[in-house]
């Protein structure tokens, strides 16, 4: 059974010309041209399949500045308190609730590393603290588990990504956004060296200024114009539990399984850092890129090889204009879940939470998430295409922080004062040799 999703209607006709062309209808690229045209920037968005219908609306629904690497911790800031005031902002429900985000361990050098974390982000007014057992069986009453502690950020919280992103792009289109799904952008053409024209399936767009915020798939689109960008891809399953009692209110996160309240009253359960990584050509490209988080990250990743959905998505980076690109060939990535992993999740959740023994799944679903080298993203522009930005390498944590990186990518483009500093996203860094780790442990 598919995840949820709402739908919102598109513009049938591309417009001859726009101040700023979107590639990617996800998180990233809705926030970015809400902020757009809200400045009165004429902005048209190309969605190649429905708008939200990757990773934006199939992602765990957590709104965490907890366990951020540290340059992300001021962009984060403001995006939780975005999404705080979201429904005020865009007048629709995206099913915001702060209700705190509490991770868990019985591991005593992962809570040192998460008091060494709340300290420092103490300093960046973000108030996390770290819990000892009595404090954790305070706040999960109705677990049979005991833990020798925990992280806390109260302020933290969650949304609903069946919602959120769909509602996004209608209040961009409501301020004179247009809104093409089914409509992939296949490339761009360039005058003098900069960006000139997208060309989509359904036609050009003159535009001299591009955000690329295409999830996965924008490392292939960069690779078509000469452009280095170190990304993977590993695919990742999540399950929703059919109603049961309120077991735990807060956003969980424990080594067994990660949880969090829905609004249907079950419960969205997943295996934290698990997943499936396919060995493509891209694997080998980037491998030196990658090492490091490999290296870290191997007890929990299966290596696949064979990954006959994936084929579209690692194309060699060379098509014509003219015919359909590879954009086209995957409307929508819907990988297969991985259903053990998530049985095991599920039995660890209820073996937990006793009160939710009569949890089923009611539906199940994969996604591919995709990864920069030291799991920050990359919000800039290219030099080497002047008039191309991109917005992605969201790391698997992308939701949280995407109405305040789409903020900061349209305050780029426009030339607005940026939000927060933008240095820790700069595109430099993975090209110019920096020493790319992600933030080991967190
Ligand atoms: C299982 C899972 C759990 C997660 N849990 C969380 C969480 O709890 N909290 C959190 O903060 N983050 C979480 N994330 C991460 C988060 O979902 C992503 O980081 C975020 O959604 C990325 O948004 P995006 O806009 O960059 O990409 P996407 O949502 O993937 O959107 C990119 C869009 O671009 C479109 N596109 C690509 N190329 C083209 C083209 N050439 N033309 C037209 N359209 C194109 C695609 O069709 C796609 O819709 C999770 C992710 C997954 C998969």
């Amino acid at each position: 059974m598919r995840h949820l999703l709402d739908t919102i209607p598109s513009d049938d006709a591309l417009p001859a010309s726009a101040d700023v062309v979107v590639i990617g209808g996800g998180i990233a690229g809705a926030s970015a041209a809400y902020w757009l045209a809200r400045r009165g920037v004429s902005v048209a968005l190309l969605e190649k399949g429905l708008v939200g219908a990757e990773q934006s609306s199939r992602n765990w629904g957590f709104c965490r500045k907890q366990g951020r690497d540290h340059g992300e911790i001021p962009l984060v800031r403001e995006s939780v308190e975005m999404w705080a005031g979201m429904a005020e902002e865009i007048g629709a429900d995206v099913g915001w609730v702060r209700s705190g985000v509490l991770f868990v361990s019985n591991d005593e050098a992962q809570l040192a590393q998460w008091e060494r974390w709340a300290e420092y982000a103490g300093t960046q007014q973000v108030h996390s603290h770290v819990l000892g057992t009595a404090e954790v069986a305070a706040l999960l009453p109705g677990s049979s588990q005991t833990w020798r502690g925990g992280l806390h950020t109260p302020s933290d919280g969650r949304a609903e990504p069946s919602k959120a992103v769909p509602a996004i792009a209608a209040a961009a289109r409501r301020r004179g956004a247009t809104i093409h799904q089914g409509c992939a952008a296949r490339g761009i053409e360039t005058e003098a060296g900069a960006v000139a024209m997208v060309v989509t399936e359904k036609g050009t767009i003159r535009t001299r200024t591009v955000l690329c915020a295409g999830g996965a798939w924008t490392t292939m689109f960069c690779r078509r114009h000469g452009i280095r960008l170190p990304q993977l891809s590993v695919r990742a399953s999540v399950l929703e539990t059919t109603a049961v009692p309120e077991v735990v209110g807060l956003n969980l996160s424990t080594p067994g399984f990660s949880c969090r309240r829905t609004l249907d009253g079950g419960y969205i359960v997943a295996m934290s850092g698990t997943g499936t990584f396919p060995i493509t050509p891209d694997a080998f490209r980037y491998l030196g890129d990658f090492w490091p988080t490999l290296l870290a990250r191997r007890a929990k990743l299966k290596l696949r090889l064979g990954p006959e959905f994936f084929t579209a998505l690692f194309a060699s980076g060379k098509w014509a204009l003219d015919a359909a690109s590879p954009f086209e060939a995957v409307r929508v990535l819907n990988p297969p879940p991985d259903l053990p992993l998530l049985e095991g999740g599920l039995a660890r959740f209820k073996a937990s939470f006793p009160a939710a023994e009569s949890a089923r799944i009611e539906r199940s679903w994969g996604s591919m998430i995709e990864t920069s080298p030291d799991a920050v993203p990359v919000i800039d522009a290219v030099p080497s295409l002047p008039g191309f930005f991109i917005a992605t390498g969201f790391s698997g944590h992308g939701f949280g922080i995407g109405p305040a990186a789409g903020r900061l990518a349209a305050d780029l483009l426009s030339g607005a004062p940026p939000i927060v500093d933008p240095t820790p996203f700069r595109y430099a860094r993975m090209v110019d040799g920096s020493r790319l780790r992600p933030n080991a442990g967190l």
